[in-house]
């Protein structure tokens, strides 16, 4: 994806240089007002969306459109529910069907949320879209790929101190990819699962059966084999999810679930 080439020692020694002033200048974290999390956050988000904007606009280049109105419909419907419940319905926001099987969704920062049909068929209630589309937004409101994008910075900085380290794979992708990086990157196994409880909050505000989530996710594990990236990669382990999910529900007193 990224050519040794395109990669000047002058540019390696720049990007280091701009890690090391943004870690050093980021210390400080904030507390994230949905979690109460302390984030270290070395982005804004004018530039997160930029780079956001770009690999969506990729993505709807390369993946089609799947053309049904009355799923977009739904999916625009559930959508709205979901972020108004969470405090984000004065923004503008992109539900976007592709036409292809995967069993996935996905959200960029700027908003844009990616749903693909496999995942959409067998969504047979609006609860179900309800808890995809929460956890989607759960991602934002956590503000997951900031710091995803922030974490990947002073990784940069310490291959840079290490500087041995800089000629690895790691510290070629760390220094090339740039912002890119914070939207196209897995999210952690913490932030799915924070991200899975913001979700049920959401569902829950929006006025769907957050019971639903168990099911929906026993079916995801069920249907398994082939599943990319947002949902495969950081849940090695979806029993311990779906468990997790129950007992959130039940301890809310929203069961049982
Ligand atoms: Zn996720």
């Amino acid at each position: 994806m990224f050519e040794r080439s395109q990669l000047s020692r002058r540019s390696v020694l720049a990007g280091l240089a701009a890690g090391s002033a943004l870690a050093a200048s980021g210390c400080a974290t904030t507390s994230n007002p949905v979690t109460g999390r302390q984030q270290m956050i070395l982005i804004d988000d004018a530039q997160l969306s930029q780079a956001a904007l770009q690999a969506w606009d990729q993505q709807v280049r390369q993946t089609p459109t799947w053309n049904n109105r009355t799923a977009q419909a739904r999916l625009e419907r559930v959508g709205a529910r979901i972020v108004n419940a969470a405090g984000l319905g004065n923004q503008p926001w992109e539900f976007r069907l592709f036409d292809t099987k995967d069993k996935n969704a996905f959200v960029l920062p700027a908003n844009k949320v990616g749903f693909y049909r496999g995942l959409y068929e067998i969504c047979a209630v609006d609860d179900w879209i309800g808890c995809v589309l929460g956890h989607e937004t759960g991602h934002v409101t956590g503000r997951h790929a900031a710091e995803r994008y922030s974490r990947q910075m002073v990784t940069q900085t310490a291959l840079g101190v290490a500087g041995a380290a800089i000629h690895s794979d790691i510290a070629r992708a760390a220094l090339g990819m740039g912002a890119q990086v914070g939207v196209t990157l897995p999210f952690s196994r913490e932030q799915e699962a924070e991200a899975d409880i913001i979700g049920i909050r959401y569902m829950h505000d929006a006025g769907y059966d957050v019971r639903q989530a168990i099911p929906f996710w026993q079916r995801m594990e069920t249907d398994g084999g082939a599943r990319p990236p947002e949902f495969l990669s950081t849940h090695p382990n979806p029993d311990n999810r779906v468990q997790r999910i129950r007992d959130y529900i039940n301890g809310q007193g929203w069961g049982p679930a």
